[in-house]
């Protein structure tokens, strides 16, 4: 049989199916007590007080920026090397996302270049945690609190990590988590707001159904009449608790997965230090990474363009990926502008995204690397 090795998949078994048949079984399957279930279990998880769960990550933040007052007129400090979505999510509010470049080493926002990038229109710093590994909140932080602006940290990949000993999604912020497929647990899609801003978190439980007073589950519950009041203008934002279910069963094997990932990159470590073509991922003391996905650093020992790696790599099996940035999409370079971001522009050039999955094999990850040796050493010959 040919070998498929793809770049991520999600750790599912029966207890999933059992957890759906049985909120299908139930006969309510919009938001509900699975849904507060899910919440109650990424908030004892992260220690954030409030957890508030969404459709995705993008909605989650949306609500977030919106509620705190961010809206046209405003910019909203961010790194390119991030997903298109992170960018989508400001605009979304009408703000105007203001992209800055990123640390080569950390693969995340450097925090010296949000001063240079703050205008009188600046009204907040969006971190991401990018790839699984959390930002330098310390100095983004220091930063907002002297300009006073507001943080938002988006960490779509990167539950599981930790920063300074506190997890992500409790270290200040908002702070926006993504469930879809290719994340760290996934429930198809989906998203969840997590904060210690109670006013932040009981609006936006009203924002996401409808801007009403009285939830879903509460007036289908309701015995006799209720009353409830639109109270402001809200969307349809609301998980489900078929996604709900499956969320409490994916929060169950968390540790399972994250210490599988974390063995894994700690192996790919270990097989690729004596590969001058590559360069691993750097965790600075203090940071616990989630590896959601594994990136290396193509060196310039390595003589074989990223375009050609991945079809080579391909060819074998083997799903790598290449990523993208935001300030050179077509949209983004019409809305913000041409911008020059050179560590950002070389690391969309020469970055690779290797697989790596809670049930990967060693097997598996040892062609991936055999694979990875041939198409980067043996192409050169
Ligand atoms: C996936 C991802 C998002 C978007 O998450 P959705 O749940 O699809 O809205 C945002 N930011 C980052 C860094 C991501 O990887």
């Amino acid at each position: 049989m040919k070998t498929e090795i793809p770049i991520t998949r999600p750790l599912f078994d029966d207890r999933e199916i059992e957890a759906l048949a049985q909120v299908i079984r139930s006969g309510w399957v919009t938001q509900g007590p699975k849904v507060a279930e899910f919440e109650k279990a990424v908030s004892d998880y992260t220690g954030a007080r409030y957890a508030v769960a969404t459709t995705s990550w993008s909605t989650a933040m949306f609500l977030a920026m919106h509620i705190k007052g961010i809206g046209p007129g405003d910019e909203v400090i961010l790194p390119s090397f991030t997903c298109v979505a992170t960018a989508n999510a400001i605009r979304a509010t009408g703000a105007m996302p203001v992209f800055v470049d990123m640390d080569r080493r950390t693969f995340n926002l450097d925090p010296n270049l949000i001063e240079p990038a703050i205008t009188p229109r600046t009204k907040a710093v969006m971190a991401v945690h990018y790839y699984g590994m959390a930002a330098d909140m310390d100095a983004i932080n220091a930063v907002a609190r002297r300009h006073n602006l507001w943080v938002f940290e988006d960490a779509a990949v990167a539950l599981g990590a930790s920063y300074q000993g506190k997890k992500v999604g409790n270290l200040g912020a908002p702070t926006g988590f993504s469930f879809h497929g290719r994340k760290i647990i996934t429930t198809g899609d989906g998203g969840m707001l997590t904060t210690n801003d109670e006013e932040l978190a009981a609006r936006a439980r009203i924002v996401r159904s409808h801007g009403v007073s009285v939830s879903d589950f509460a007036r289908h519950q309701a015995k006799g009449a209720l009353i409830q009041d639109y109270v402001e203008l809200g969307y349809n934002f609301r998980m489900t608790d078929l996604q709900g279910a499956v969320g409490v069963e994916q929060m169950k094997k968390l540790p399972l997965i994250l210490s599988r990932r974390q063995a894994l990159a700690a192996r790919y470590d270990e097989m690729l230090a004596e590969m001058p073509e590559v360069e691993t991922p750097y965790v600075p003391p203090g940071y616990e990474h989630s590896y959601q996905t594994y990136l290396v650093w193509l060196t310039p020992k390595c003589r074989v363009s990223l375009e050609d790696i991945l079809k080579a790599t391909a060819a074998r099996g083997v799903s790598c990926r290449h990523s993208i940035i935001c300030h050179t999409q077509p949209f983004y370079r019409k809305l913000c502008g041409e911008l020059r971001l050179p560590v950002t522009e070389e690391a969309a050039r020469r970055t690779l995204a290797l697989p790596l999955y809670p049930q990967m094999t060693e097997e598996e990850q040892n062609y991936v690397v055999a694979t990875l040796k041939d198409v980067l050493v043996g192409g050169t010959r």
